[in-house]
């Protein structure tokens, strides 16, 4: 009896690090299980947290991104040491490079076997290997400081520029006891994790003088502006400014796609035409063919760049008014210093935009409603579409190439943070990673419609959405390959191309083998029909949709970035 007193008085690492977390508002965590964190797993459901176990850490990481990118908090993945430390790594690459906060914990081994590299179980400096791939990496060796590692790995995640935090936890240190009054006592509740970062007025000043001399303005809204989560600001400052406005893959739906002043379907004529363009949460990337060159056309440009991150001005070109802080006090200042009777721009430039957008909707439109089978990207998309504006708070998870591409620009978005997809490295495999968290995160009904080629990255988190019981419907676009699944192999033998798959495989018998609902379809009623089922339903389900093996092309969009032989030609 003695002992077991003894035993009441303390804590232990184990329980150190999921009272950090929860003192933090952490309350899930994505993960796979094993040696060393298999008992920190158990421990946390035992405590009332959300845990989600995968199959693979890759996804678990992934969903911790979402989640991170969905809540504005870190999203929490745990793993084991070395190989799923690795797959998980990939994931937390993928955080910091799109801005997401999301904190990796990894078990390791034992520190001093590593150090000395005498082959210890799944031995890896794991602290070493993150620490490129992160915005901080940081090692907890003793119990006493579990309370201030979390902090600061929370605080790095989320302040300023967010990102990816690796926090290494030794096997050792979990089982660390010490007195559970002074335990309690290490704790450390983050205060204004992420504070408001305010633009300087001279900066505000210049910003405006460049808006005030435009004649053909254009606003670029990023997912950094989805991120922030400050979705009135931005409705009044486009809206009140006059300016029109093209989203960003993940900002749609910040403002319906259907919005009036929307130039979502004049991109490539704005982007030439503009002469000031207001940057806010986007970076003039690849995905902007780097604010230079044949995209952005002749006409001498000026930009306005609204970021958290001072270092992404001039990243690319000049910035002629640069704001550094959060976007919700940048567009604020901007909101403020317009004043009363700010002059809208003028009517040529909004009405010919107009006049595009509304010659390509129309145009667009008839594509959509043709009924061929094997259907075609447009007629597929063309249904889920209708359903999207029907049930505008289905979150839509989407990767592929051509599916994404097209996905993309004809299904709308009408809500903001909808729309999940490959960011900002063009990645495949998250998207049942993506389903997940979204599902988890907000409750929400979600549609991943997949290139075949994707889904293959990720597909046995399909055990994973059944096992949850999650009300996910993911959509494989079945075209039999990567980009195309016609073609053949050049020498005749019995090995296929390199692009192509199993002709005609039955993706929905996944879904089946876990309990779910399968379906396979080859026209667009019957896509539209088993995707509204589903939603009803709530119940997990695969799609399998038949599109027509040559209707997509080389990388989608992206077919530029290829590297071209010139002594063979495709
Ligand atoms: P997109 O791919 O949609 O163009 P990016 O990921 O390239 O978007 O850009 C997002 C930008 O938003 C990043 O440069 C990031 O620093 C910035 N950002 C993220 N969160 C905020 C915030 N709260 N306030 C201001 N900028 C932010
Ligand atoms: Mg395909």
């Amino acid at each position: 009896p003695a002992n077991d007193e003894a035993v009441h008085d303390l804590t232990d690492g184990f329980h150190l690090i999921l009272d950090a977390l929860k003192l933090n508002g952490i309350n899930t965590l994505y993960n796979v299980p094993g040696i060393p964190i298999t008992d920190l797993m158990r421990m946390a459901q035992a405590s009332g947290m959300r845990v989600i176990s995968f199959r693979h850490e890759q996804h678990a990481g992934y969903a911790a991104s979402v989640a991170g990118f969905l809540t504005k908090k870190p999203g929490v993945c745990v793993t084991v040491s070395a190989p799923g430390f690795l797959n998980g790594l990939t994931a937390l690459a993928n955080a910091t490079t799109n801005c997401w906060p999301m904190i990796l914990i990894s078990g390791s081994s034992e520190r001093e076997i590593v150090d000395l590299q005498q082959g210890d179980y799944e031995e890896m400096d794991q602290l070493a290997i993150a620490r490129p791939h992160a915005k901080a990496a940081y090692r907890i060796l003793h119990a006493e400081d579990i309370g201030i590692g979390v902090a600061r790995a929370i605080r790095a995640a989320v302040s300023g520029r967010p990102g990816g935090v690796y926090l290494d936890i030794p096997a050792a240190l979990m089982g660390q006891t010490m007195n559970a009054l002074e335990g309690q006592k290490s704790l450390v509740e983050v205060i204004d994790p992420a504070p408001a970062q305010l633009p300087a007025p001279n900066a505000v000043a210049r910003a405006i003088e460049v808006l005030k001399g435009a004649k053909k303005p254009l606003i670029i809204l990023g997912k950094g502006a989805a991120y922030a989560q400050c979705d009135d600001v931005i409705r009044d400052f486009v809206e009140k400014s006059g300016i029109p406005y093209l989203p960003m893959s993940m900002a749609k739906g910040l403002l319906p796609d259907t919005h009036p002043q929307s130039a979502g379907a004049a991109r490539s004529m704005v982007l030439k035409e503009a002469d000031v363009v207001v940057m806010i949460g986007a970076r003039l990337n690849w995905l902007l063919s780097h604010g230079k060159g044949k995209t952005w056309g002749t006409a001498p440009k000026q930009f306005v760049q609204i970021d958290i991150e001072p270092k992404e001005m001039d990243s690319n070109v000049e910035i002629a008014a640069p704001l550094v802080g959060d976007v919700g006090s940048c567009v604020g200042a901007l909101l403020d210093a317009m004043g009363p009777g700010w002059q809208a721009p003028p009517a040529e430039w909004t009405g010919a935009i107009r006049e595009k957008v509304e010659g390509n909707v129309a145009k667009m439109a008839t594509k959509l409603r043709n009924n061929n089978v094997p259907m075609d990207y447009h007629s597929a998309l063309g249904q889920l579409k209708d359903i999207f504006r029907e049930r505008p708070d289905t979150i839509l998870v989407n990767e592929g190439a051509n599916t994404l591409d097209f996905a993309r620009s004809i299904i709308d978005m009408h809500k903001p943070r909808k729309r999940i997809d490959v960011g900002t490295w063009g990645v495949m495999g998250i998207g049942m990673g993506s389903a997940v968290a979204a599902a988890v995160e907000t409750g929400h009904p979600v549609v991943a419609v997949e290139g075949d080629s994707a889904f293959g990255f990720c597909g046995m988190e399909v055990e994973t959405i059944c096992r949850y019981n999650l009300p996910v419907c993911i959509v494989v676009f079945n075209n039999n390959g990567i980009y195309r699944g016609s073609e053949q192999n050049p020498l005749g033998g019995s090995d296929p191309a390199p692009l192509v798959f199993v002709k005609d495989s039955r993706y929905e018998k996944m879904m089946e083998a876990f309990g779910g609902v399968g379906v396979y379809v080859t026209t667009p009623d019957e896509l539209g029909s088993a995707v509204r089922a589903a939603l009803d339903s709530g119940k997990p389900t695969l799609i399998n949709a038949i599109i027509a093996e040559d209707a997509g092309t080389e990388s989608g969009r992206i077919g530029n970035l290829n590297p071209q032989s010139v002594l063979s030609k495709k």
